[in-house]
């Protein structure tokens, strides 16, 4: 791509391009963050306001019934199936990612310690460089149970196979890593694992509207995410969990609250838990971020997946071969791996003083973030980018690069 208007002229011909106008986005802000934080849909505002002033403030508690916020981690649940590849009642939006993710490997470990043949297994896989919550929870939950659990921390996706064996109990891994942006072969280590009697929970915090997943077509066990990334579901909107059909009467997980039993309103003494997905709830959701997720996923309604990855490996495409021509000047490293099978939504670049060229960018309306170490990502969200803006964005940054534009010494902030 040698011109800005060789760029307008992709603009022209994007069949996604009058999508952009269901967003709310800032006038001269170049968002390339909304891996991180999904913007506003138009529909949210309006949405929010209808629920507070009619919903909350003037019908009440009568709205559980007649505005259906009882019923909504189920309706939404539905509506999102189609974008990873399941099918309405095996996913609910609820609770947060890492909270979903103790309940999928609680119910998983319980379900091996179950089988006579697997009961011994101790081993739960996992990437040394998978997103720390989901690290952190696997340890949590496993020195919680106490049963001698160990977490197998891999070092390279190439080493998995080899590292899914028969002492292996769980294997729970991000399908799109957060940093790099490396995209695991969800089939292949699914069928992997399961040759050699292991359960699979996918984290698809950064796959989920962001390319297409197949969960049920690669015969995967259990999966999470996050609705508030390229869902666009608002900040710390409630995440989701998928269970397949297979292991849903098995699906025993330990919040067992009263959304999950199978009569919440009988007030029974002792759990029952219900008998389809909704035994993967626990109790009362906050409904106005919870209804919010609806205002995104009515946005992916009118695409579909595939045009979305078409879209999204043109846009990751063109910003690696922009900032390596333009910038070759520059001390930049690819971290995201260059074929298309590997490769998720965002980009990655390593820059020795990658935390302040970042601040640089943002300051002049260019948002992307940082990552230890030295990592600059980039988010591309196929919805609302413009070419055109992937060119302004490398342009800027060529700027900054070439005028030494930015403080290496300063202060980090709380959330970079
Ligand atoms: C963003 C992200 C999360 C976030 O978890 P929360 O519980 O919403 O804070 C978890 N896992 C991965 C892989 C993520 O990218």
């Amino acid at each position: 791509m040698s011109s800005r208007n060789d760029c307008i002229a992709l603009d022209q011909h994007d069949e996604l391009a009058p999508l952009r106008n269901e967003f709310f986005l800032p006038e001269g802000l170049i968002y390339l963050d909304g891996n991180s934080l999904g913007v506003s849909p138009k529909a949210s505002a309006s949405r929010a306001r209808e629920l507070i002033e009619q919903e909350w403030a003037t019908d009440l508690i009568r709205s559980w019934n007649k505005a259906g916020w009882f019923d909504l981690p189920v309706k939404l649940g539905d509506k999102l199936a189609p974008l990873i590849g399941a099918n309405a009642g095996e996913v609910v939006v609820t609770d947060s990612t890492s909270i979903n993710l103790f309940k999928a490997l609680a119910a998983a470990l319980r379900i091996q310690g179950l089988d006579p043949a697997k009961a011994q297994r101790r081993i739960i896989v996992t990437e040394r460089s998978n997103f720390p919550t989901d690290i952190y929870i696997a340890q949590g939950l496993s020195q919680w149970l106490d049963r001698g659990y160990l977490l197998r921390l891999v070092d390279a996706p190439e080493e998995l196979h080899a590292a899914i064996d028969d002492d292996t109990a769980v294997v729970m891994l991000t399908h799109v890593n957060y940093r790099s942006a490396y995209l695991l072969d969800l089939g292949g280590i699914t069928a992997h694992a399961h040759q050699k009697g292991a359960l699979v929970i996918w984290d698809l915090a950064h796959s989920a509207g962001a390319l297409p997943v197949a969960l049920n077509d690669a015969n995967a066990d259990f999966a999470v995410g996050c609705t508030y990334k390229y869902l666009n579901g608002g900040p710390g909107s409630p995440a989701f969990i998928w269970v397949a059909p297979r292991h849903l009467a098995g699906f025993s997980q330990p919040l067992s609250g009263w959304w999950g039993h199978a009569a919440p309103f009988a007030m029974e003494p002792s759990f029952q838990a219900g008998s389809g997905i909704k035994r993967a709830l626990c109790g009362t959701q906050p409904v106005v971020s919870l209804a919010l997720v609806e205002c995104g996923l009515d946005i992916f309604a009118k695409t579909d997946m595939e045009a979305i990855r078409k879209k999204s490996l043109a846009l990751t495409d063109l910003f690696i071969d922009l900032v390596e021509t333009r910038c070759a000047a520059h001390p930049l490293k690819l971290v995201t791996p260059r074929p298309h099978h590997l490769r998720g939504s965002h980009v990655s670049f390593e820059h020795p003083h990658g935390y302040a060229v970042m601040q640089a960018l943002i300051e002049r309306g260019v948002i992307g973030d940082y990552r230890e170490p030295h990592i600059m990502r980039f988010g591309f969200t196929p919805l609302y980018l413009r070419f055109s803006d992937v060119w302004d964005a490398v342009d800027i940054l060529l700027d900054i690069l070439d005028t030494a534009a930015y403080r290496p010494d300063q202060d980090r902030v709380a959330v970079t």
